[in-house]
């Protein structure tokens, strides 16, 4: 056994898909600088398989459990039930593992951060005299209805000719295209829906309940959570160097599970006006991105906007783009298949970001002060847009299925700040810096939480 290290010791343990990495990482950073913390993140196998498996990222240990699904992870299986209780089975099993092993070499863990995703953690972290804090990587307007459906208040499925309900705990109306579209159309992802209704045990079970926000942003339903349960945001999980608009030194701000764009391709947008390129992307997960008639749609509404775009297009998508675009495109379009997103949205060239409004996606491009054109497609997603274009006002939605004519006119509404979205975003980028800077409400949140492992933070 090596020397006991006597510092507070967080183990971080994340669900294994980007949107859920990349903000625990982030955390766990922002733990780690705190005195007398030693932090831990631990990622499944076949994530650091494909990221080569860095010991370290920053202050940040990194550690292994596994999914049983080591080579590929969910691709191994590509079903999301079998998938789970893999992951419950082999992940708690192994995370035993690690927090045994991780005693035995002096450095005793006494907190288990936990993506609430994965309900089993607390049982192994209790087994081992770990207190337990449930992190939710969705937005607290999407925990609350959550929490609305999984106590019964909101009935499934969310019937779509209703008409627009107002919810406790949220300040404004949700019509029935707003929810998480789990909700209206439970049959699209069972097993989905159940681990969504079900992590809101975590806000029961769990010692703490934190999340990827920051109380500013949706104030009403943040406080809905915490006199309820204690919830606390603590967010943006993003480094400090982007809120600035600067490019970080540090920009191991994820395992990035694709190969990011070349520097060349950051060199093509130094070459562009300033707030002239549309940024595009549909998140990291394949299966969620827009079909191929959409897809058209968008070619050609980014090609008539007559903005210059980068756009992300994962390589086995590519096929869904109209023949002879990118020959079309040249000149006008880059296409990447995966982007450095933080150092994109915080470039002085980007003008907007048409997004599919995953939860990251969002509250990175509101932090940096990127107007935002929704194009929502399941999940939390919808309920994310309504937000951006109804509540904060730092964008456009879509309007019903994407056509090209739609998509331009709302490129155009974001770009010029005709409607203030520039100018919104820019405030909001503000408030979010705010809260993470030293006494701002997430810092205190996070102080609060660390006050309460023990005596030497
Ligand atoms: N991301 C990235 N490069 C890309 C696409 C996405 O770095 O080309 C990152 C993005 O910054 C975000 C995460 O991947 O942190 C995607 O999470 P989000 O919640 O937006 O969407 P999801 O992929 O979960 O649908």
């Amino acid at each position: 056994m090596s020397g006991s290290d006597h510092r507070i010791h967080v183990l971080l343990v994340s669900y294994p898909a980007q949107g859920h990495i990349n903000p625990l990482l982030q955390l766990a950073k922002r733990l780690a600088g705190h005195r007398g913390i030693r932090c831990t993140l631990a990622v499944t196998r076949s994530v650091l398989g494909n990221s080569g498996g860095p010991s370290q990222a920053g202050a940040v240990h990194i550690a292994a459990f596994s999914d049983g699904c080591d080579r590929q992870g969910y691709d191994e299986v590509g079903d999301v039930q079998t998938f789970l209780a893999r992951l419950e089975s082999v992940g708690s099993s192994t995370l035993d593992e690690l927090l045994r092993s991780e005693s035995e070499h002096g450095r005793p863990v006494h907190a288990v951060v936990y993506d609430a995703f994965l309900l089993w953690a607390p049982r192994v972290a209790r087994r081992h005299g770990a207190k337990c804090a449930a992190f939710f990587t969705q937005a607290c307007a999407v925990n609350v209805v959550y929490a609305h459906a999984w106590a019964g208040l909101v009935k499934l499925p969310v019937d779509k000719q209703n008409a627009p309900a107002q919810l406790p705990g949220l300040p404004t109306m949700l019509s029935p295209a707003d929810f998480p579209s789990f909700l209206t159309d439970p049959g699209s992802s069972p097993a989905y829906l159940h681990l969504l209704l079900q992590q809101c045990e975590g806000l029961e079970v769990a010692d703490y309940s934190l999340i990827n926000s920051f109380h500013e942003l949706q104030p009403k339903e943040a406080e809905y959570l915490s006199s309820r349960w204690g919830a606390k945001a603590v967010g943006p999980s993003i480094p400090s160097a982007y809120l600035d608009n600067r490019m970080a030194d540090d920009t191991s701000y994820g395992f990035h599970l694709h190969t990011p764009m070349a520097a060349e391709s950051m060199a093509w947008l130094d070459d562009r006006p300033a707030r002239s390129v549309a940024y595009v992307s549909f998140g990291s997960l394949a299966n969620a991105t827009p079909d191929p008639a959409q897809v058209a749609e968008v070619a050609e509404g980014l090609y008539s906007s007559g903005q210059p775009f980068v756009w992300v297009v994962r390589a086995s998508e590519t096929w869904k783009l109209p023949e002879g675009f990118i020959g079309k495109a040249m000149g006008r379009g880059l296409f990447v298949t995966w982007s450095p997103q933080l150092e994109v949205l915080a470039h002085p060239a980007v003008g907007c970001f048409v997004t599919h409004c995953g939860w990251n996606s969002t509250i990175e491009a509101l932090s940096i002060g990127v107007p935002m054109v929704a194009v929502p497609q399941w999940s939390d997603q919808p309920t994310n847009a309504k937000y951006v274009e109804d509540v904060w006002h730092v964008g456009v939605q879509v309007k019903g299925v994407v056509t090209k004519e739609e998509l331009a006119r709302c490129i155009r509404e974001a770009m010029d700040d005709a409607k203030g979205y520039r100018t919104n975003a820019a405030s909001w980028s503000h408030k979010a810096k705010k809260a993470m800077s030293e006494d701002g409400s997430s810092d205190r949140n996070i102080a609060d939480f660390l006050s309460k492992l023990g005596p030497s933070t």
